[in-house]
């Protein structure tokens, strides 16, 4: 019996659309086949990071098999999972068969991730401090198409968490950024997991800037790590932003902060606020 696979990443789905950074690029996922019967080939996946992977798969060429799963197979791969077998193709006996399949992911759960569009998010600087909103939800520099937040913070400034969570992912081996798209993927940023599948990005932190590690608990309002300018950044500032996986894309989300005792408003750029 011969067959032959390829695994393919299907690179018109790997995109980064609603997101500032290429999530795409994280080496979290591994999917890959093995023999694991006389006519059998397994599918099996491993999920290296610390929250939920949904994978894509599918067969743009399949001859003489017999594939286990309805295509195109979306499946969850939970966190830190080792070699799972997610789905078989059987071999028809006798006949040349051969396949190649492919697949894209998205971090987290796209099925059941949802905003709670009522959570109240708390400021993610140091309170009592007056801080501008440098710019806002759809901003004409960088943020066109995405619901992101730049606080303008010094170099060093405290960051807090705005919700609490999970941390999924830390970058924080960067020391570069410049003003121009060549720098995009050198910002060093701390991804946290919330508990309604959506996740919190802080983005530009310092070198070395980061207090907490992937799959540490923290807490709305811990120090979570340090502002910086690394990335593609015209000067010092946090990015901020929600977004909740979809079958195709990052969804970024616009999200209320209490920016007083009996304030809760959505942030508009060119003001500043005070975190409460
Ligand atoms: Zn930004």
């Amino acid at each position: 019996m011969t067959y032959r696979s390829t695994v393919l990443l299907f690179l018109l789905f790997i995109t980064s659309i609603g997101s500032s950074q290429n999530l795409q690029e994280l080496d979290v996922l591994d999917v890959f086949d093995e023999k694991i019967g006389e006519q059998k080939i397994g599918i099996f996946a491993e999920n290296k990071a610390h929250c939920a992977i949904t994978v894509f798969i599918d067969f743009p060429k399949k001859q003489n098999v017999t594939i286990s799963e309805q295509l195109p197979f979306t499946y969850v791969v939970p966190a830190n999972t080792e070699k799972q077998l997610i789905m078989t193709v059987t071999t028809k006996k006798g006949l040349k068969s051969s396949f190649q399949y492919g697949y894209t992911f998205f971090l987290g759960d796209t099925k059941n991730a949802a905003h709670n569009d009522e959570f109240v998010y708390s400021l993610p600087f140091e309170k009592d401090t007056e801080i501008l909103l440098g710019q806002g939800y759809r901003g004409k520099f960088s943020h066109h198409n995405i619901m992101a937040l730049d606080f303008n913070l010094n170099k060093g400034s405290n960051v807090y968490a705005a919700r609490g969570g999970v941390v999924a992912f830390v970058k924080s081996d960067s020391n570069r950024g410049c003003t121009n798209e060549s720098c995009r993927d050198a910002a060093n940023y701390i991804i946290i997991q919330h508990d309604d599948g959506s996740f919190g990005q802080y983005v530009h932190l310092k070198l070395n800037g980061s207090k907490v590690k992937p799959g540490q608990k923290v807490k709305k309002g811990d120090l979570i790590g340090y502002s910086g300018n690394t990335g593609w950044s015209s000067g010092p500032h946090l990015h901020f932003e929600v977004f909740v996986p979809q079958n195709n894309f990052y969804m970024t989300v616009p999200t209320r902060f209490q920016t007083g005792k009996d304030t809760i408003e959505y942030l508009e750029e060119g003001k500043a606020y005070m975190a409460f």
